[in-house]
């Protein structure tokens, strides 16, 4: 690793980090909402169940009036019995009462039938009522995970860019601007490594008298294809073999030194 370009690398250890902050801190106001939903869900079942109840009960005191003002009728009608002369007149009272017990039993019928409805809407409204508490306190929790995790990042965010500042003043002006343009154009890392004949950065095969170069050198390379500035992972390799000689010789005629 070039002594150059150590302090650049950790400047982009510290970019990365603060991408990966941003990038989860980005997610967590949709975590939140999606964690909330069940809760509004049920929410809402609730307050529908709680006001078909109501209705439910409008509907059964409107068919007991009804009734209660049919009664009322009814007794009238009994009542003028005693007055009725002919036997013709006796027919139509009978008929009138048996239309009146009929519309007495469907107006019972129907009281009935909003009774069981309302039964049926209470038995929802209180299982629902154990379902939202029971996802009020999931999700209490989990915001009380989100927002500790916000608070967490937030912190290392400040730290990690008080860490980049420091490094950041350590690092060559020149070079600092160099690394800066590259990561607007590339809009990721400046720095590549090259690892098994290729540029990390574009996965391009680099020339081999460059990865020579590289491995050796305190200079500044960059990959001809993605200009990213090249550094070698492992300690700078010294001259020892004569293969490495003949690169050095052909390095003269074709420099990639920046
Ligand atoms: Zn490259």
């Amino acid at each position: 690793m070039s002594h150059k370009l150590s302090p650049l690398l950790e400047l982009q250890k510290l970019d990365l980090r603060v991408v990966e902050i941003n990038e989860v801190r980005r997610k967590i106001p949709d975590r939140l909402h999606t964690a909330e939903a069940p809760l509004l869900d049920a929410s809402k079942i609730l307050s529908d169940a709680k006001s078909a109840v109501e209705t439910a009960i409008k509907e059964r005191r409107t068919h007991e009036k009804d009734l209660e003002a049919h009664e009322a009728q009814t007794e009238k009608m009994k009542s003028h019995a005693a007055s009725l002369k002919t036997n013709k007149e006796y027919q139509a009272h009978l008929f009138e009462l048996e239309l009146a017990n009929k519309k007495r039993g469907d107006f019972e019928e129907k009281i009935l039938l909003c009774m069981e409805k309302v039964d049926q809407l209470q038995r929802t409204v209180a299982d629902t009522q154990a379902k939202v508490k029971a996802l009020e306190t999931a999700f209490a929790q989990e915001k009380k995970e989100l927002d500790e995790q916000e608070r967490v990042l937030a912190a290392e965010l400040a730290q990690v860019e008080a860490l980049h500042r420091e490094a950041a003043a350590k690092v060559e002006k020149s070079l600092l601007e160099r690394y800066n343009q590259i990561k607007a154009s590339r809009k990721d890392q400046p720095l590549a490594a090259v690892r098994d004949g290729l540029c990390l950065g574009c996965r391009l095969q680099i020339p081999p008298q460059l990865i020579a170069q590289v491995k050796r050198s305190d200079d500044l390379h960059v990959c001809p294809y993605c200009r990213r500035m090249l550094y070698w992972e492992g300690e700078p390799v010294r001259e020892t073999s004569s293969a490495l000689s003949e690169a050095k010789k052909a390095d003269m005629e074709v420099g990639e030194s920046v």
